[in-house]
């Protein structure tokens, strides 16, 4: 049956072209199949993912213990809405709150959903519980951050390509360098200011990383402020960066993180916000929600895929692999005028080529790792990031830095 079904890459792109919408660049490989850290091409081709859906499929593509719940939960019952109970909802709330120490978490489906949900919570808190006077309150964020697509969510951007012709935007952000705590010391004088809201490692904007310490003296100073520290862990929480938040790496605990991508390992569109009790009373039936968010099915693969995590040691295997990548990808810089250097956590890491933003060298390096069996993409012109399963074996990564490294040292621009 697979062979009369089958359709060639090139029908398959040409079909997304003439039906889609142009609003992403893929790379030109058509995959239909995936298992672990492999994809397979619609031709049969093998290719290490090293992208990873942008970090959700932390526990690898496929993963059949998460099959085998998602199978036996859709044949029992897959959505009640809200407006009933579920017998898995509260286990799943019971599995976040008890895996990440909140006291409360609310399910919704996108990552850019559970950031709109922590904009609401943070507002409605700002309110109610500080005291800002109506329709005044602000969120801090800060400079090239991402937290998804909606039209709320670009009002914060920084990203003219996200932004242009979008507008009029949202008001009630206010945009602060990031890494730089005396604009946050600065920035929280305002007393109306009801949240700080940033990624703790910024992954689309090419994984940028803050001195060690900053996330911790943004809590403190959020909490001398009384001001809630939303940290925004949809790609970097999960084990990605080798702890189970990103945040960990500067031992404190905002006071709300939001979750999503990996917490579903890949196969349902799951994401959560963490927070107290204190913050999470502030809604009231009927002030917010979502049909799907929160359903019997989301919630039964999420607990399944957190169980994964925990069980096969994943954060530990990315923080282990992430020192060994990039150490051999340290020395691979060293012996080319191509690259810059490499930098990341555990497995989020960024490979920074010698060439400026605007340039396509990052792209052509993600085409001849393509054709080679390895599959990234560029964040801006100069920046790949690189994102495998944190399920790869030590083997793996090493055959996939000889792949980097055959590319890098033949490639000509
Ligand atoms: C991907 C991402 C989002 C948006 O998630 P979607 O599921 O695409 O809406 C939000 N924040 C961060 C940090 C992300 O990486």
């Amino acid at each position: 049956m697979d062979k009369v079904m089958a359709m060639t890459s090139q029908e398959a792109m040409e079909m997304e072209k003439k039906y889609g919408a142009n609003n992403y660049a893929p790379l030109p490989v058509v995959l239909s199949k995936g298992e672990g850290v492999f994809v397979w091409d619609v031709e049969g081709k093998r290719y290490y993912d090293f992208l990873s859906a942008y970090s959700a499929v932390n526990q690898g593509h496929v993963h059949p213990r998460i099959l085998n719940v998602m199978i036996e939960q859709a044949s029992k019952l897959t959505l009640t809405s809200r407006a009933f109970y579920s017998d898995q909802l509260g286990i799943a709330e019971k599995k976040l709150c008890d895996t990440f120490g909140f006291e409360r978490a609310i399910l919704m489906n996108t990552g850019a959903e559970g950031n709109e949900t922590a904009i609401k919570l943070a507002r409605k808190w700002g309110y109610e519980k500080k005291g800002i006077p109506a329709n005044e309150a602000i969120i801090i964020g800060v400079e090239k951050n991402f937290h998804g697509r909606t039209t709320t969510i670009i009002s914060a951007s920084t990203d003219p390509v996200a932004t242009t012709n979008f507008g009029p935007f949202m008001p009630g952000f206010s945009i602060i360098p990031y890494n730089d705590l005396s604009a946050v010391e600065e920035a929280l004088q305002n007393p109306n200011v009801a949240g700080l809201w940033l990624e703790p490692i910024q992954g689309e904007a090419g994984v940028y990383l803050p001195d060690a310490g900053y996330l911790k003296a943004c809590q403190e100073l959020c909490k001398k402020h009384n001001v809630l520290f939303m940290v925004d862990e949809v790609q970097t929480g999960v084990g990605r960066t080798g702890k189970l938040l990103a945040s960990d790496y500067d031992e404190f605990k905002p006071d709300m993180v939001i979750l999503g991508k990996a917490i579903s390992g890949g196969f349902y569109p799951v994401s959560a916000v963490l927070t107290s009790s204190e913050v999470m009373d502030v809604f009231n039936p009927g002030e917010h929600g979502s049909t799907y968010g929160g359903n019997p099915l989301g919630c039964a693969v999420m607990v399944e895929a957190l169980n994964v995590l925990e069980e096969e040691q994943l954060m530990e295997n990315a923080f282990h692999l992430g020192n060994i990548f990039r150490e051999k990808l340290t020395a691979l810089c060293e012996k080319t005028d191509l690259l810059v250097n490499v930098r990341g956590k555990g497995l989020l890491n960024a490979l920074i080529v010698n060439d400026t933003e605007e340039s396509s060298t990052a792209t052509k390096i993600c085409y001849e790792l393509m054709h080679k069996g390895l599959l990234a993409k560029p964040t801006h012109g100069n920046i790949i990031r690189f994102a495998p399963p944190l399920v790869i074996s030590e083997e793996q990564l090493n055959e996939c830095v000889e792949i980097i490294t055959d590319v890098v040292m033949n490639f000509e621009k």
